[in-house]
């Protein structure tokens, strides 16, 4: 016991140390190795420092919107006034909660605020490792698609992580699951707690733009899924050809969806309006999830409706960054989904539009870059008026953009420095909306952030912090 105790000690001074380290090193926010050194001296420490909160745990996994699911659920919280411990973007492993946690402590080893709430996004593979060592009062199922496929394989690979993920959860764990998802709803199959559903799709009547599908079949008896109406990828109002399981009923659905100038106007069941000022229909499922969520652990309606009007995009989620006399708009894309989605976003403006395509193929993009093929860039065709391809794999981009009728790219360079280099000579009216990968994201944010670009979101400088 006292051993356990010292090692919990140890492992937290070691980790706050690196912390400190990595910052006065300008390392940034320490998001990983804090982490990675408390787990590695004293295992259970996650657990341990996690049973500490009185408020509970909730978790959120997913292909995507993790990230903005969050920040919306953190905004709603803080509307509240209710104290929270996040993990930081892109920290979504162990290491990342682990160092979330590292950063909530004291150094006697319990929370600075035990009334706190543990908000977490994890990586649909830490999801198992996250339900036991947390606890969760609730875990967040957003959408499976696919991604990145050398880190995780097939779909039904992670489907098999989440099932498996479930037999760690409290029974008495509320799952929030995407009814428009079938693969999402299968979880059901495997739950005898608590579940609350929320679907968008009858907000969505008319016929829409379904991109992509990543084609799955009914667990239950292999039938095909057939639609009623699919508003994105495999997401809609969906039956089973065969057994005719169906979407599910509801707990929290949008009647309706509206685009405003400053992004969405969503009609909740049981709440009422609500604003949210993020754009794209992904985001209206965003919110969804995350007023569920709230929902499940008891934020008020109007600190929902508050906190969510008050929400600020994430960096690389359709924050307008300036530079200069110009304005940029970056669009994180991360699969043929999510990128599809990004164009969509793009497509709902009037007249031409500047469009940059920067695609990095490294070990956090995935190595392979075929996923582009899938991506649904003729959307675009004909309303392009400028359009650049950068990163790693410029000539891939530049190719794929060509094949989708667009323009001839302005420029292959490879380097963050050279392609805003060719970037800023550009002297449009319209900001330049630059869809990039993860590794291109943090690569571009760093540039920026020596050039002294700012956020006309925060109205502050880009800092190079992995926020
Ligand atoms: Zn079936």
């Amino acid at each position: 016991m006292a051993l356990g105790r010292l090692r919990l000690l140890l492992a937290l001074w070691l980790a706050r140390a690196a912390a400190v380290l990595s910052r006065s090193l300008g390392r940034g926010g320490a998001t990983a190795l804090p982490g990675l050194l408390a787990e590695r001296v004293a295992p259970g420490f996650v657990p341990t420092i996690a049973s500490q909160f009185e408020s509970g745990a909730v978790l959120i996994t997913g292909t995507n919107g993790k990230t903005t699911t969050a920040r919306l659920l953190a905004s709603a919280l803080s509307a509240g006034g209710h104290a929270f411990v996040h993990n930081r973007e892109g920290s979504n492993l162990t290491r990342g909660i682990a160092s979330a946690l590292v950063h909530a402590s004291d150094w006697r080893g319990y929370l600075k605020d035990s009334r706190t709430f543990a908000l977490m996004e994890t990586d649909e593979v830490t999801l198992t490792f996250a339900a036991g060592a947390l606890q969760p009062r609730a875990v967040a199922f957003t959408n499976l698609f696919r991604d990145q496929l050398d880190r995780y394989g097939e779909v039904d690979a992670v489907s098999s992580h989440w099932r498996k993920a479930l037999d760690s959860l409290p029974s008495d764990t509320t799952l929030v699951l995407n009814a428009d998802d079938p693969s999402v709803a299968e979880l059901a199959l495997d739950w005898s707690g608590p579940l609350h559903w929320y679907s968008l799709a009858g907000a969505r009547e008319e016929a829409a733009f379904p991109g992509p599908a990543d084609a799955r079949w009914c667990r239950d008896c292999g039938g095909v899924y057939d639609y009623e109406l699919r508003y994105t990828g495999h997401l809609g109002r969906w039956r089973c050809s065969v057994c005719g399981r169906s979407s599910p009923q509801p707990d929290t659905r949008a009647t309706s969806i509206e685009a405003t100038p400053d992004g969405l106007r969503l009609v909740v069941s049981g709440l009422g309006d609500v604003e949210v000022p993020l754009g794209g229909i992904y985001n209206a499922a965003n919110a969804l999830a995350a007023i569920s969520l709230a929902r499940v652990i008891g934020i008020s309606n109007g600190d929902i409706q508050a906190g969510l009007a008050a929400t600020r995009p994430a960096f690389g989620r359709g924050e307008l960054v300036v530079l200069g006399g110009l304005s940029l708009r970056l669009l994180l894309c991360k699969n043929p989904a999510g990128a599809s989605e990004a164009l969509r976003l793009v497509a709902d403006e009037d007249g031409t539009v500047d469009v940059a395509f920067v695609l990095n193929d490294r070990l956090a993009d995935g190595r392979d870059v075929s996923w582009i093929w899938d991506v649904d860039f003729e959307l675009l065709s004909g309303r392009i008026n400028r359009c650049w391809a950068g990163g790693v794999r410029a000539a891939d981009a530049a190719l794929r953009l060509h094949y989708a009728g667009w323009p001839i790219s302005v420029s292959s360079r490879s380097t963050p420095g050279s392609f805003l280099d060719e970037l800023t000579q550009w002297e449009g009216d319209n900001p330049v909306t630059i869809l990039l990968t993860y590794t291109a994201l943090l690569e571009l944010r760093a540039e920026l952030s020596r050039r002294g670009a700012y956020s006309q979101s925060t109205g502050g400088r880009i800092s190079t912090a992995t926020a």
